[in-house]
Parts: C-alpha cells; structure tokens; sequence
C-alpha cells in the first residue's frame, strides 16, 4: 500500500486520521458495499493548509470537496442528523446547516448562495470550492482561493473583517430593545453613562448604518455611532439598560427600562410561593405602514389585530395564571421575524399570531385556526398564508413566504418539536371560536406562515373573521364581537393548560360541543 490510501468500512460514513509516523494516513470509510457492488473506486484528495498544518479534504470528481472534511480542517465540528442526513456545522460562534439538494447555505441566519448545489454521494455530502471558500473561510478569517493544479488551499490569516451593523429599536412593554444585528461576532464592551448606553467594539473597524437616528420611543431618543462606538441616548433620567449577545444571527440586544420597571401588559403578581406564571405571547398582525387587508368600510386589519390583543392581555390572564406579552402595543411595523424574536428571547409559552381574513369571494365567513407547516392543507390555506407574507420592503410588497428546502430546515429545528401541541392549542381555540362566530367548523388548517417559522414554542395563527366581508367587518369593527372572540381564545389556553398546569387554570371549563349547536342563526340586518 505504501502511502497511497487505504480503505475499511466502517457503519459511520466518516472520515478518520490514522497518524503514522508523522505522516497523515487516511483511512477513508465514505464507500457503501452494497451501492456499490464490486467496484472499488480510487478515493482522491485535495489538501487545506491552515495554521501550519495540512489536512485531506475527499474530492468527488475534480471540483466537488467533502463538506465534513473541509469543515473540520477548518476547526468545526460537525454534527450530522441521521434522519435527514443534514450536516450542522459548529465553531467560532457560528452555524452552519448544509444539506444534499440546494445551494442556498444558511449561515447563522444568513443565507449564502454557492455555485453549486450540494450533493451526496455515499452518505458524504460534496460542495464546490465556493463553498469553502465563500462560507467557511470568512466565519474562521482564513483567506486563500483553491489551486487545482496543486489540489491545494494554502491558507493565511485575514484581518479582522470589519463590523457592519443595523439597527432595531423595539418597544415591548415594560422594556426597549435596541438591537444591533452585526455582520460578525465581535467583542464588545457596555458601559452605562450618564445620559445613556455606549458599546465599544475595541477589535472592529465599525461599519455603521448611519452617524444619528432619532427615535419616537418611549425610553430610547437617539442612537449614534462613532469610529468604535455607538451610544444610545435616553429620553429621560434614571432609565437603565443591560446588553446581552444573541447568535443565529449575531446580535447584541440593549434592554432599556426603568430601574424599577413597571409591570408588563397583562401582568398578574403571583403569590410569593407560586412558580413563574405561564408567559403568552400575543402578537397583533401588521402595523404601521402594514395595515394587512382593509374592509370594504374602510376597517384596517392592523387596527382590529391590535384591540383584539389589548382584550386578549386582560382576558387571558382571568382564566388563566399567567402573564401576556404584546408583541406590539402601538401602531407600529415590526418584521416577521422580530415577532417571533421577541417570544423566543422572553422563553415564552405560546405564540398567537392575531389576524382578520380576506377573500374575493364577498360571501367567506368564519374564524380559521392555522399552524405552521411547509405545505398548505388547502388551496384557501394556501392563499391566506401568501397574504400574510407579504410585508413591505422598500415601496414595494415582498413576499417572504418559506418555501426553499433552507427554509425548511430551520423551521425543522426550531418548530417541529413544538407541531403536536401546535396543533392541539389550534384546535382548542377553533372549538372556542366555533361557538362564538357562530359559524360552521372551517376547521384547523396548516400552512406556511412566515411569522410562526422560528418559534420554539407551540405557535398558532388567528383569522378571527373575514374583513372582506361586510357584515364580519362591522363585527370585527364592534366590542362585544372583539370581547367573545378574546374571551374564547382565553377559554382555549385554559382547556390547552388544564390538561398541562391544571393549578394554573382560573375558570371552569365546560367542554364545547360544537357540533350539537344550534343552527346558525341569520345575520342581523339594520
Ligand atoms: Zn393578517
């Protein structure tokens, strides 16, 4: 054999270093017998040469290279799915997913496009050398192209990139998130000062979105940047703020609050000895320039969501112990995926995504329950799903539906654990909502909704009734519907508990029997 390879089978496709002598033997194990009866197949190599070490990367033809291999000579670790065979990447802060079929690479929460898509041969998966060199390198500073010629990455040490920022400034009752999304982690170093919060980032030439923004938030007056700072200037005195460092994206998040802050929407004080209440997060749909979809008289869907989720944060808590979260209180404009942001960071219990339908047809009527999957249940399922993913970029009306198999992966990891619940705490909710509106039963439904992607928490999405339709309109528009509809809901997380926290549960829980109800009565007309 000498130097040239030599080969075993091992059960785990992977790629093992024999050291021999100072010489690096590969003893590869990416071959199937039984994909590959009787053929022996010649394993080549290309080589990385990072930090004065040099490392075998398996190549597939002449420019396909072994992800795992690349990424461990690069310092990752990885770690593959058994189900899927989707490769998770791990190392200097960052993650990397990669899976056979696309090639498009979610990076933390970036996503890179590659040249190539990604292939698996014999359990390995293979990607062209941008990917090394477009996703891998930059996460570890490790600059170089590929040479064919040599099958050689001689790599060297880049300085460090420089820092790009963006900014957020979020107001959830009772605190102000300042959030810095940042190109790259970095250091940084907090410090409270008289008038405000600066962050320094001491190793980072900064790259900042803007020298001064002023802000009409209740705590926050103004963010500026300076060469290696940037400071956040407080609207009034004695307001205090922390700084905390989140992944997947990198970002910093400055809380700023009162120093005794004042208890959040909804919030119920629990008895000395009691547990942490139950946190539900309430999101009320669109806001700002989104006003979602319009009435025919003139009732704006961004207006209904956000009465709905007032109502909400006091009902919830009579039924239930617990405290509510607003995702916004005002009429503001907040990303989709902030929305979820803020129930993950508060470790929330429940997501509720708060709707009104719309639908060509003049004559749709009735509450729809939704959680999330990559596939709609139905074709209606389909279309309201695409409505709700429309948000406003630019001046124009983006469409940011999941859809590509990178999308699936991430909500795979953050959103599956959670479908079973999902789908119960749906199906209480449109029980409840059966009797309210007094419709027939248009049922739970599953379908793509960008703002549930990303929750890890069980999560579901409301279309309390159609604003397309003029008399729904006028009861969506009236207190009383707004009051039964957040009651309803709130009976729903009590029965959704009772079976979980029953302790927690504050009212008794009849069971609804929606399909012995009464005939549906006409609407009332003036
Ligand atoms: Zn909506």
């Amino acid at each position: 054999m000498g130097s040239r390879p030599r080969f075993e089978f091992f059960a785990n496709a992977s790629t093992i270093l024999l050291r021999s002598g100072g010489a690096a033997v590969l003893a590869a194990a990416l071959l199937l017998p039984l994909l590959l009866p009787g053929r022996a197949i010649a394993q080549e190599f290309a080589s990385i040469v990072w930090k004065g070490e040099s490392h075998p990367v398996a190549l597939s033809g002449a420019s396909a290279f072994s992800v795992p291999d690349a990424a461990r000579a690069l310092g990752f670790s990885v770690s593959r799915d058994d189900t899927t065979g989707v490769l998770t990447l791990s190392g200097k802060g960052h993650r990397v997913v990669v899976g056979a079929g696309t090639s498009e690479v979610p990076v933390d929460a970036r996503v890179i496009s590659i040249s190539r898509a990604v292939s698996s041969e014999g359990g390995t998966l293979f990607a062209p050398a941008d990917f090394v060199e477009k996703v891998l390198m930059p996460l570890v500073g490790a600059t170089g192209s590929y040479v064919a010629g040599k099958r050689l990455w001689a790599l060297g040490e880049a300085t460090p990139s420089p820092l790009s920022l963006q900014v957020a400034v979020v107001h959830v009752p009772p605190t102000t998130q300042v959030v810095l999304r940042q190109s790259v982690s970095a250091r940084f170093v907090p410090s409270l000062t008289e008038t405000g919060f600066t962050i320094r980032w001491p190793d980072q030439r900064l790259v900042p979105p803007f020298a001064e923004r002023l802000y009409q938030d209740p705590f926050v007056a103004a963010v500026r940047f300076s060469a290696d700072s940037a400071a956040i200037e407080f609207r009034e005195p004695g307001l205090t703020a922390r700084a905390y460092p989140l992944t997947g994206p990198d970002r910093l998040v400055i809380e700023v609050g009162r120093a005794a802050a004042a208890p959040p929407v909804g919030e119920v004080t629990p008895p000395p000895s009691a547990p942490p209440p139950i946190l539900i997060v309430v999101d009320p749909g669109h806001g700002g320039a989104e006003t979602g979809a319009i009435g025919p008289g003139g009732l704006n869907e961004k207006d209904f969501t956000l009465q709905l989720a007032r109502r909400l944060a006091s009902a919830i808590p009579r039924a239930l112990a617990s405290r509510v979260v607003l995702t916004r209180d005002s009429d503001s404009a907040i990303s989709l995926d902030d929305r979820t942001a803020v129930a993950n960071h508060e470790k929330a219990s429940l997501f509720l995504s708060l709707h009104a339908n719309s639908s060509r047809s003049a004559g749709a009527h009735g509450s729809e329950t939704y959680y999330l999957s990559l596939e709609a249940s139905d074709k209606l399922g389909e279309e309201v799903a695409r409505r709700e993913n429309q948000v406003l970029q630019g001046s124009g009306v983006a469409d940011v539906s999941p859809g590509s198999d990178l999308d699936f992966i991430l909500w795979d990891l953050a959103q599956s654990a959670h479908l079973k619940e999902s789908s119960e705490l749906a199906e209480a909710i449109q029980e409840e909502l059966n009797i309210v509106s007094r419709t027939e039963n248009r049922g739970i439904k599953q379908a793509p909704f960008r703002v549930l992607v990303g929750a890890t928490m069980p999560a579901v999405l409301v279309e309390a009734a159609f604003i397309s339709n003029a008399e729904e309109e006028k009861k969506l528009n009236s207190a009383v519907f707004q009051q039964s509809v957040a009651e309803a809901i709130a009976r729903a997380l009590a029965r959704f508990y009772s079976r979980r926290t029953p302790e927690a549960v504050r009212i008794a829980l009849p069971t609804p029997t929606p399909t012995s109800l009464a005939p549906t009565p006409s609407p009332r007309r003036p």
